[in-house]
């Protein structure tokens, strides 16, 4: 069977609604995923930076995120003929571990624990594939990179761009 690696946040985990959520909320903003084009929340409003990146280091931040739309069922039907590992660079934030993990467990419990992969440099994984929304995480990667559309990334080059799940069920499963 061929692997798939899959990154968590803005892939399968709806991390910029929350996000911004919370930043609007507290700083009175109106800010949509429209101002994140090409950019990031914490470039549009440097001053904040460490406000931005504190919300992050809560420890339930990343328990209650979105599941992004499709993803469970394509990846359970790709899970058929396709060995998948999500992979998540977790160590950028270490206190996440646990609400990841009970992310995972409660969003897609038909994947084994055993196939959960929280690591720092990504280099390290060996798949056939790897589904991420950042360019940098393909350097190093020795096989196929697929771009996963975010707001961050629309003017990355990239060999392969899939703008949602089905597009990645078109792409293995056609
Ligand atoms: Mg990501």
């Amino acid at each position: 069977m061929k692997r798939i690696a899959i990154d968590m946040d803005e892939v399968i985990a709806d991390f910029n609604t929350k996000h911004l959520r919370l930043f609007n909320e507290q700083y009175n903003e109106q800010l949509t995923v429209h101002d994140l084009q090409g950019t990031r929340l914490r470039l549009l409003r440097p001053h904040l930076k460490n406000e931005i990146i504190g919300y992050l280091k809560d420890p339930s931040f990343f328990r209650d995120l979105d599941v992004m739309a499709n993803s469970q069922e394509v990846i359970k039907q790709l899970s058929e003929q396709y060995e998948i590992y999500i992979t998540t660079a977790a160590m950028e934030y270490p206190t996440s571990f646990a609400a990841k993990y009970e992310w995972l467990k409660e969003h897609f419990s038909f994947l084994s624990d055993m196939n959960f992969v929280f690591c720092g440099d990504k280099s390290i994984i060996r798949a056939d594939y790897l589904i991420d929304d950042n360019v940098r995480h393909f350097e190093h990667f020795a096989g196929q990179g697929i771009l996963f559309h975010a707001p961050h990334n629309v003017n990355e080059h990239a060999e392969i761009r899939v703008h949602n799940w089905l597009e990645i069920r078109d792409y293995f499963l056609r």
